[in-house]
């Protein structure tokens, strides 16, 4: 078995300016989450119209306040009936009853049904007054102004009575659920129409490169796409968040700065996070703010920083994609997916397997090695080559590999975290 990555220890603080002196320090993957998990969580609420709260997260009880449905009501097609009227019919011993009129869904019958009489009544029409079961079409023989029942109802029969799905008062739901489609039914089916959740994460991307050009662009000379604002939306939004602006800016400290600046509860910046010449978000946030890590015993995703700025949190995430990927999931997601009410733990679905192949790691940093599963084995595929994202999408999952593991021998059972398998979809 794969040890616990998460254990606690004590967070370090970050050197102000390492540019082109290398990390010093490395903080480990616990001292991090330690570091994230002293953070103060926002948990603001809004209303939203139920039909749009898909997935949404419930800030309170929600109690009904009709009963549902409103009417006993038929359950099947047929006749509305007195129960006793039926005793003892049969295909051989059949009963007359004369129809008397009908019942139609909202329409109802405004009568009351006598004994010998019986009301023509469709699914979902009000049972009428006098009744006391439905005898279902099959059984019934009908003639012009009557049938012949050939099947005995006991009272209450193929009737849906008034509240029995929901009693008005009754609890619905429960604070912090997060809600299904089949919420969303319920909720409507009770005329509720806006309901108090979580407000969404507001996240903001700043893409950095002088190299970058924006999503949708062919990549041309030196030039690359910024492909991580495009991932890191799409992963803020699985984890509940929402991505308020993507800032595009050159490796320019001024611009970094002002971008980092504005309006948000969690700022993503991507790229320059390490410790070259043109890496300058370290420096902007240790002088501005807090540098709380710089630089992070893992592969990839090493020179990952993270600290506070103007009061919010802010994850410097390295440029290349994969390292990207890795430090938002490692960090970045935990803090979007706590403000917005979520667990703070992975969404990935999870399996245990048997390495098809021995998973070399080093001990004294964290790996995450990319892994597919075939014929119900692990087969690693690349620790390494943070810069080559296909390794992600060739890949069915990932291992972690703990600091103070060498890796483990074929045969071995590891923890597969399943990038298709997300326990919980986001709208
Ligand atoms: P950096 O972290 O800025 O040193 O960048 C490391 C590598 O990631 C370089 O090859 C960059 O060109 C690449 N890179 C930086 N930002 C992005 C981005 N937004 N999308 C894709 N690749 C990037
Ligand atoms: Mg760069």
């Amino acid at each position: 078995m794969d040890e616990p990555i998460f254990k606690e220890a004590p967070a370090v603080r970050a050197a102000a300016d390492v540019r082109m002196r290398g990390f010093s320090h490395r903080a480990t993957v616990q001292q991090v989450l330690a570091w994230l998990d002293q953070q103060p969580v926002t948990e603001s609420t809004e209303m939203v119209a139920t039909i749009q709260a898909a997935g949404r997260v419930l800030c309170d009880e929600i109690c009904s306040s009709v009963d549902v449905p409103g009417f006993d009501r038929a359950m099947m097609d047929g006749y509305a009936v007195q129960a006793r009227d039926t005793a003892g019919a049969s295909m051989y011993n059949r009963l007359p009853l004369m129809i008397v009129g009908q019942s139609l869904p909202s329409v109802g019958f405004s009568g009351e049904v006598q004994r010998g009489q019986a009301v023509r009544i469709m699914t979902g029409a009000p049972l009428p007054a006098g009744a006391d079961a439905v005898l279902p079409a099959e059984e019934v023989t009908a003639e012009q102004d009557r049938i012949l029942a050939s099947g005995e109802v006991p009272p209450g029969k193929h009737v849906g009575r008034r509240g029995e799905d929901l009693r008005a008062g009754a609890v619905m739901l429960r604070a912090g659920r997060r809600l299904r489609p089949q919420d969303i039914g319920l909720l409507v089916s009770t005329g509720a129409v806006s309901v108090p959740v979580r407000r969404r994460t507001r996240v903001r991307i700043v893409s950095t490169g002088n190299e970058l050009l924006p999503p949708g662009s062919l990549p041309t000379g030196y030039q690359i796409v910024d492909s991580n604002s495009s991932m890191l939306t799409a992963l803020v939004v699985r984890d509940g968040g929402e991505v308020v602006a993507v800032d595009r800016v050159p490796d320019q400290p001024s611009e970094i700065l002002a971008a980092m600046r504005s309006s948000a509860d969690i700022v993503l910046v991507s790229g320059g996070s390490s410790v070259g010449q043109e890496d300058h978000a370290p420096v902007l946030v240790a002088e501005h703010g807090e540098l709380a890590i710089h630089g992070v015993a893992m592969r990839p995703s090493s020179p990952v920083g993270m600290g506070r700025l103007d009061g919010r949190l802010v994850f410097l995430l390295p440029g290349n994609p994969v390292s990207c990927l890795c430090a938002y999931d490692f960090f970045a997601g935990r803090m979007v997916r706590q403000f917005a009410g979520l667990s703070p733990e992975w969404p990935y679905r999870q399996e245990l397997l048997p390495l098809a192949n021995k998973l070399v790691s080093m001990i004294g940093r964290v790996d995450y090695a990319r892994v597919t599963m075939r014929d119900g084995a692990v087969i690693p595929l690349a620790i390494g080559g943070a810069s080559m994202l296909s390794s992600t999408t060739v890949a069915d999952g990932f291992v972690i590999i703990p600091a103070d593991s060498e890796g483990y021998p074929a045969g071995h059972q590891v923890r597969v975290y399943c990038y298709d398998g997300p326990t919980t979809a986001v709208p």
